[in-house]
């Protein structure tokens, strides 16, 4: 008989991730979720925390239109049994609640793992930059706080964060995939770094700059390749060492020297930048 109500009852997880704009959720183990551990702190975060934590697991919940539509604003200040929460309110606290063990649960080893095969899959999406050759995205959030900024995808070739390409995903939380998630998956995958660094070599970084007649714009120029660091890769041994080193220490003397260097260089082009200025205004 297939009129089991037993048999036609989706999950209430697998219901939230087969949702439209979901994609990006993997399910997480039930068992994950009854750990209580692995929920500190979220008591104070969530409204109806309890009730919410039950929806999840499909527990039967009793809502205040369960009850009559009784809510006990009344003032009596008692919290408790007979203040309950209405449908809807009950349905965000969930989502949120869910959202936030998410951004937890992929952090460990089993989400870790769920969320790579979607990575590999490359179900987050491609890289939109040219020179990325399709690198596969990862979301990631901003700020772990809810209620902050939407989630945002990342490239592990190029370092930048993008916008996801469809509207669908423009009202998810970022907090519920977190700040800690990329970087994890790339150092937890080695794959993914040897993915970007075959990229990386394949593009050879002097290939495109903005020419003028064949003369390559100056970087110190206002309409020059500025940013152009930001992309830019350790190539040579010596420049790997250094970009190992740059944030650990501080210069030494002869570094420091050359630095001074580099400065006077940019002070008297800029002189000279003032020169050419005062001259063409003379001339005019
Ligand atoms: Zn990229």
């Amino acid at each position: 008989m297939s009129s089991d109500p037993e048999e036609d009852y989706i999950p209430w997880i697998q219901q939230f991730c087969e949702a439209f704009g979901h994609e990006y959720f993997v399910p997480v183990a039930q068992d994950f979720i009854e750990d209580d551990f692995n929920l500190t702190g979220l008591q104070l975060q969530v409204p109806y925390y309890r009730e919410a934590l039950y929806t999840i697991l499909d527990y039967q919940v009793e809502t205040a239109e369960d009850n009559g539509g009784h809510t006990s604003n009344g003032g009596s200040g008692s919290k408790g049994k007979n203040e309950l929460p209405n449908k809807a309110l009950l349905a965000h606290s969930a989502e949120l609640l869910y959202g936030l063990i998410h951004a937890r649960y992929i952090i460990s080893k089993p989400g870790l793992t769920a969320m790579a095969s979607k990575f590999e899959k490359n179900e987050f999406g491609p890289c939109p930059r040219f020179y990325c050759d399709g690198m596969h995205l990862i979301p990631v959030g901003s700020t772990d706080i809810p209620g902050q900024e939407t989630v945002r995808l990342y490239c592990p070739c190029c370092n930048d964060i993008y916008l996801p390409l469809s509207s669908r995903y423009l009202n998810i939380d970022g907090a519920f995939f977190g700040t800690t998630f990329p970087g994890l998956l790339v150092k937890m995958f080695p794959e993914i770094e040897n993915q970007c660094r075959i990229r990386i070599n394949k593009v050879n970084q002097d290939d495109f700059g903005l020419k003028l007649f064949g003369f390559k714009v100056n970087e110190l120029s206002a309409s020059g390749p500025r940013m152009k660091w930001l992309r830019m890769h350790p190539q040579k041994i010596d420049q790997k060492k250094e970009y190992d080193t740059c944030e650990l220490k501080i210069p030494s003397d002869e570094e420091n020297e050359d630095d001074e260097d580099v400065s006077s260089a940019v002070m008297e082009s800029g002189l000279n930048d003032d020169d050419d200025k005062t001259m063409a205004s003379e001339g005019n």
